[in-house]
């Protein structure tokens, strides 16, 4: 039995995940020979390829080189990590901010740093992943309250009383577009003394008047700790804490995802620097905020679900009606996944639509008219 050829059980067919082996140019995606519309990027600014951005990488690389060489808590600590930790801290408006390798390094490292087996962790039943293998992995006691229900994490709050407690969200959530509501979260924070860990991953650079995302109005207080990726609106890689000066210099100490793991090459360092100027002049994320309403207005009359956000999900229901209409998009020159479960809960699979700035209006126009003939 311990033979690595049947070590899996095999997966049904209809739940397959596959690797597309395909190269994006710009919003369009070469897949088997075919030119495709790409409504599946994070990359909701376009900016993974503006020319600032590449230019960016290109020189640095030339200057530089590629590889980092060690982690940042040994040689691989380039001096440009502190220009744009300083840049993010002083835009999102907290104290401080530590980079990390990426999204997944960032929240699974930054709960096993927090928390511990006396720790009581309250979890939104769909937050990303990451966060919660970050809970798994330090041993804390994880309660999961129904998705966004307030009463059930309040509930839940006055049952498990204990010295170090940390809620914990995502801003935007990932599968259904719909955002977490930041202010009472904070507020049952304060109520029962615990610290509130926003990961705002799909908010940052696409919500808000600046692109600060949902915590624009409450950030740099002392019991909110938010976390964002560079790998979505960014278009870039990596991620980031933010949070008080205390707080910061002691996940230097403990991050073991940063402190255990190369530092990132210097020119994804200077990519998100470049990134992080454009986000700040606001013209991008007003463009993308256009094309949200664009496409919730054209698409008014299909089973969108309710999202204000560039995650437009439409919802389908069974896993093999959402692959043939996934097909069919395709067929129609559209990039659109289902999504399936485990990913979301059963008989919930539904065609997920990301949107850029990047994307034209007539680009928008021509998806919906393809998602009506399904
Ligand atoms: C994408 C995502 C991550 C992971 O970020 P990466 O930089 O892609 O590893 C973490 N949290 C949330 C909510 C996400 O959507």
């Amino acid at each position: 039995m311990s033979d690595s050829r049947n070590w899996f059980e095999s997966v049904p067919e209809a739940r397959v995940r596959r690797l597309h082996g395909a190269q994006r140019h710009g919003v369009c995606l070469q897949l088997d020979g075919r030119e495709l519309i790409n409504f599946a990027a994070n990359d909701y600014l376009g900016l993974s390829f503006h020319p600032a951005v590449q230019q960016a990488a290109i020189e640095s690389i030339k200057a530089q080189g590629f590889g980092s060489g060690a982690s940042r808590l040994i040689s691989g600590d380039d001096p440009q990590w502190h220009t744009l930790e300083m840049q993010m801290a002083a835009w999102k408006g907290y104290q401080a901010c530590l980079v990390v390798g990426s999204g997944m390094l960032c929240n699974t490292g930054l709960l096993q740093a927090l928390a511990d087996r006396h720790t009581h962790i309250f979890s939104d039943k769909l937050n990303h992943a990451s966060l919660v293998d970050g809970a798994r992995l330090s041993g804390a006691v994880v309660h999961r309250y129904a998705h966004a229900d307030l009463q059930q994490l309040e509930k839940l709050l006055m049952q498990h009383t204990g010295r170090r407690r940390i809620i914990v969200s995502d801003g935007v959530f990932s599968m259904d577009g719909d955002t977490a509501d930041v202010a009472a979260l904070l507020k049952l924070a304060e109520m029962h003394d615990a610290l509130l860990l926003i990961d705002d991953a799909h908010g940052i650079g696409t919500l808000g008047s600046q692109g600060k995302g949902l915590c624009a109005d409450v950030a740099a207080h002392p019991r909110l700790v938010e976390a964002g990726t560079f790998g979505k609106a960014f278009g870039s890689y990596g991620a980031f804490i933010l949070g008080s000066h205390e707080l910061i210099d002691g996940l230097r100490q403990r991050l073991r995802t940063l402190i255990y793991s190369t530092a990132l090459p210097a020119a994804v360092s200077a990519a998100s620097l470049a990134a992080l100027a454009l986000v700040r002049e606001g013209a991008l994320t007003a463009q993308l905020q256009r094309h949200v309403a664009l496409f919730r207005e054209l698409a008014s009359d299909l089973p969108l679900m309710s999202s204000a956000t560039a995650i437009q999900p439409l919802m389908v229901g069974e896993d093999a009606d959402a692959l043939a209409a996934s097909a069919r998009l395709r067929e129609a020159g559209y990039f659109v996944p289902a999504i399936r479960p485990p990913t979301v809960p059963e008989h919930t699979a539904r065609l997920r639509i990301t949107l850029s700035a990047a994307h034209t209006q007539a680009q928008i126009a021509g998806l919906v008219r393809a998602l009506r003939e399904l």
